[in-house]
């Protein structure tokens, strides 16, 4: 007799997979870099780690289970009382305690497409039905047309800002009209995983003046990006403290380990010395695109830490042709290539690859 095979969820069937940046091939006589994950090119402070090795010494115990340091050090950081902070693993974390709480069978949740790829995968995990709204040509967001994509059915709206992997922001401007046509009841997400490498003329909204505004707004930060954080999973959502609420039920429990809370403490402890390398990366960025237009390519005004480029159908091509030096980056077949921003060696080595890329 043949056993059943388990039961699993029909909608898992439809559920994309994640795929992760991968590491570069190693080259005999190259120093390989990995573009392919938005991380933060520098290792983590001496004082970071520090704290990292003493709090790894209470491994034999669980981690306080809400985060009280640092949901208290957010809430001073931010300007906020701390019954709005809802620290998780990663914003990723945090990003799927909202869909829990918010959708579920029959329900729709609007984003843009393309964007951050996690958005498809949660939502239809929650069993609702994603509603991707297409960018503008220029890779920005086309708020009034998630807006008129919102019906009846909809419990969740997800506007990410800078857009990865395009990367251009939303502005005040445009979040407020949005804010004012989105019903109330619907939990709308404004996902700023890279605000820090924002520039202030860029005009994106203050979203914790927002969020104090509008009780349906969830504002979703990380310490991955440029804190340099990204492999202890950390980051939170400021919330209502009724949506709040709801973001810690639903969230796993001891999903933040003691490690991850200490280092982002620390982190924010030592921010002004971080907040110099995002300067840094920022000059960076701001070189590179330079340099990419006067090559002749046109780019969407990125406020993150990675450019964008459209190339469409050769978009495997161009990430071969970087591979072919030593570079991982991202492809999104069919549409474009995703280059984070990182040493200068290895963003010059990416700017020879897309002249010669442009020519051929
Ligand atoms: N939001 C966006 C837009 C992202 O690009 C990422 C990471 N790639 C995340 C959220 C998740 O970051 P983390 O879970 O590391 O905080």
């Amino acid at each position: 007799m043949t056993s059943p095979s388990p039961r699993l969820r029909d909608v898992l069937a439809d559920v994309p997979s994640y795929v992760p940046g991968r590491r570069p091939a190693v080259l005999e006589g190259v120093t390989p870099y990995k573009l392919a994950s938005n991380e933060n090119p520098y290792p983590p402070l001496p004082s970071v780690l520090e704290v990292v090795a003493r709090a790894s010494q209470e491994a034999n115990r669980y981690p306080d289970l809400l985060s009280t340091e640092l949901t208290a050090a957010v809430a001073a950081h931010d300007g906020v009382p701390a019954e709005h902070v809802v620290a998780g693993p990663g914003s990723v974390g945090v990003l799927s305690q909202v869909l829990t709480a918010t959708a579920g069978d029959g329900d729709e949740v609007v984003h843009a497409w393309r964007s951050f790829e996690a958005y498809p995968i949660v939502v239809r995990l929650s069993g609702a039905r994603s509603v991707a709204v297409p960018l503008r040509p220029d890779g920005r967001h086309d708020l009034p047309a998630m807006a008129a994509a919102v019906t009846g059915r909809t419990r969740l709206v997800l506007v990410c800002s800078p857009n990865n992997p395009t990367g251009p922001v939303v502005t005040a401007e445009e979040v407020d009209a949005f804010l004012s046509a989105v019903p109330d009841d619907v939990v709308v997400v404004l996902d700023e995983a890279y605000r820090e490498f924002v520039r202030p003329e860029a005009g994106a909204p203050d979203a914790v003046a927002l969020h104090l505004a509008h009780p349906n707004l969830v504002v979703l930060r990380t310490f991955s990006k440029a804190y340099g954080l990204a492999g202890l999973r950390v980051g939170y959502g400021l919330a209502h403290p009724a949506v709040a609420d709801a973001l810690r039920k639903t969230a796993i429990p001891f999903g933040v380990s003691t490690v991850a809370q200490a280092a982002a403490v620390a982190s924010l402890e030592a921010e002004d010395e971080l907040l110099e390398r995002v300067r840094a990366i920022v000059d960076e960025r701001e070189r590179v695109v330079a340099a990419l237009v006067g090559q002749g390519w046109d780019l969407p005004a990125t406020e993150a830490n990675f450019v964008w480029m459209p190339v469409g159908e050769r978009a495997t091509e161009l990430a071969e042709a970087c591979g072919a030096v030593g570079l991982s980056v991202r492809a999104f077949p069919g549409d474009g290539v995703r280059v984070t921003v990182a040493e200068p060696e290895a963003d010059d080595r990416f700017l020879e690859v897309a002249a010669r890329f442009l020519r051929s």
